[in-house]
């Protein structure tokens, strides 16, 4: 099977045996569960995309291990062509869901451990890039979805993971054995954990000689077994559970973060990919985190078009759309965006091949991007606020709306007098401000938030975690000669 539909995917995690938790309890049909489902619906928009015509060049790509025709989440980059493709499909799959639709942490996954696998098996003759390549082609084969789960929960951050009174606050070995490994730990804020058939595990921070135990990555079904998840709340997220679809904001979709637990989970060598060569662990952490900072030069790029679209409408809605504050609000909400699209194509366009062979990102444009990505959204959803008005959360629930309940002296419904006070301009049902004000509210403050607001902050590292790479490359040295040669400043002499 070379691509699956949406339908197949959705059936496909029926098969599946994961064990995911949510208000104290176990949640047996957790592919049905209206909390669920729309963050289930977003992955399988990528699967939905890749079927249609006008989309393949974005959404497919050819395998370099196969030459089959595969899903482009599921490719190895293999030019800065593909790179800056990546970024396009991302954008498209936020304008389509307006929401994290989860998959692109397994695409950057599997690019970063193809990578560093060849160095480390140079470097120790090893046989973890092998190993790859085989877990890598069964996924292209089968068209699965992967997880990437990098973060640990790690407690006192001050600390390296062996000075840790709790050594399963990283994820770590517990037993070596002939046939492979057992591992226990936890990887927190995971995105996309339930939706996804496999998962990859990798270090979150570069690891001393010490922390070799700690210094681990590998492979396995999310159903295996040892593993189980519990789900991460979004604000609003009850609202999903409510009768009626309009107070819900975005109709379909949503995103998705759990807690990842492995209690003693046996992984047999053959989906080894790192075991204890400490080094290497920093440089698949710093690979991973670079090409998910590119990223989010295209995904949130796609949200965002959808918010700026949403204020523009709401201001339409209004009958202001044609006041120059509200035109010129709109042109910087644009701005904005266009800045991190400009970010996440940048950082692609000037990618260079690895000595795998696949491409990877430039990582200073890359980390640019995302430190754009921790401030632009919030100014972006700040003026959709602005433009929306306060109605967008004091707006009352959609039953008031079409409620028979009489309130007035003359017989007036409930649902009379709240379209009759919250009529938009003539022409447009009150029901559709109602929609588009839902829909800001869900971007800016509810579900969807997470994924434009928080996860803009603190998805694929939190704003100093940039700036550190960012002064790691910066080179002031170099600029340091450019400003004193124009100054007329001999350096040599200065530095006597
Ligand atoms: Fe993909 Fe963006 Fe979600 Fe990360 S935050 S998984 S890049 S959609
Ligand atoms: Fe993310």
């Amino acid at each position: 099977m070379a691509l699956m539909t949406a339908k197949e995917y959705i059936d496909s995690l029926r098969a599946l045996k994961t064990r995911v938790y949510m208000f104290g309890e176990k949640v047996e049909n957790w592919v049905d569960h209206p909390i669920i489902r729309p963050s289930i619906n977003s992955v399988a928009m990528t699967y939905a995309l890749a079927q249609d015509p006008q989309y393949e060049e974005l959404m497919t790509a050819t395998s370099n291990l196969t030459g089959e025709k595969i899903n482009r989440f599921n490719h190895l980059h293999q030019s800065t062509q593909d790179l800056i493709n990546k970024v396009k499909m991302q954008r498209l799959l936020g304008q389509k869901t307006a929401a994290c639709f989860q998959r692109c942490v397994g695409m950057d996954a599997f690019n970063a451990v193809y990578s560093t696998t060849f160095e480390i098996d140079e470097k120790y003759g090893t046989h973890y890039h092998e190993n790859f390549k085989k877990f890598l082609t069964m996924v292209q084969e089968k068209d699965l979805t992967v997880d990437g789960a990098m973060t640990d929960p790690k407690g006192d951050r001050s600390k390296a993971p062996h000075e840790l009174s709790d050594p399963d606050l990283y994820v770590h070995v517990v037993e070596q054995r002939p046939d492979g490994i057992v591992v226990s730990g936890a990887k927190a804020h995971q995105t996309g954990s339930i939706n996804s058939h496999w998962h990859i595990f990798m270090p979150t921070i570069a690891m001393g000689p010490d922390d070799k135990a700690w210094a681990v990555s590998f492979a396995c079904p999310s159903d295996v077994d040892g593993i189980y998840m519990v789900y991460g709340r979004q604000s609003c997220d009850t609202r999903k559970m409510e009768n009626g679809s309009i107070d819900r904001g975005n109709q379909k979709f949503g995103g998705q973060e759990a807690l990842v637990v492995l209690d003693n989970v046996f992984i047999p060598n053959e989906y080894i990919f790192l075991n204890g060569e400490n080094e290497f662990a920093g440089v698949m952490v710093e690979r991973f985190a670079g090409y998910h900072r590119q990223s989010y030069g295209g995904c949130k790029v796609g949200v965002g078009d959808v918010l700026i679209g949403a204020a523009a409408t709401a201001a339409e809605y209004n009958g202001v759309e044609r006041a120059s504050h509200v035109k010129d609000k709109l042109i910087e909400m644009v701005h904005l965006n266009e800045t991190l699209y400009s970010c996440g194509i940048a950082c692609s366009c000037e990618g260079c091949p690895t000595k795998a062979g696949n491409y990877q990102i430039d990582l200073m444009l890359a980390n640019v991007c995302k430190q754009n990505v921790t401030r632009f959204p919030y100014e972006i959803a700040r003026l959709a606020e602005d433009l929306a008005g306060g109605l967008m959360v004091t707006m009352p629930a959609d039953s008031d709306f079409n409620s028979d309940t009489v309130v007035g002296k003359d017989g007036e419904t409930l649902g009379e007098i709240c379209n009759k006070y919250f009529a938009a301009k003539d022409g447009v049902k009150t029901e559709y401000r109602q929609r588009i004000l839902r829909l800001l509210e869900n971007m800016c403050l509810g579900t969807a938030a997470v994924g434009y607001r928080t996860e803009s902050m603190h998805g694929a590292g939190s704003p100093q975690a940039q700036r550190i790479v960012i002064s790691r490359q910066a080179n002031l040295a170099e600029k340091k000669k450019l400003a004193k040669f124009i100054a007329g400043i001999p350096v040599e002499e200065e530095n006597k």
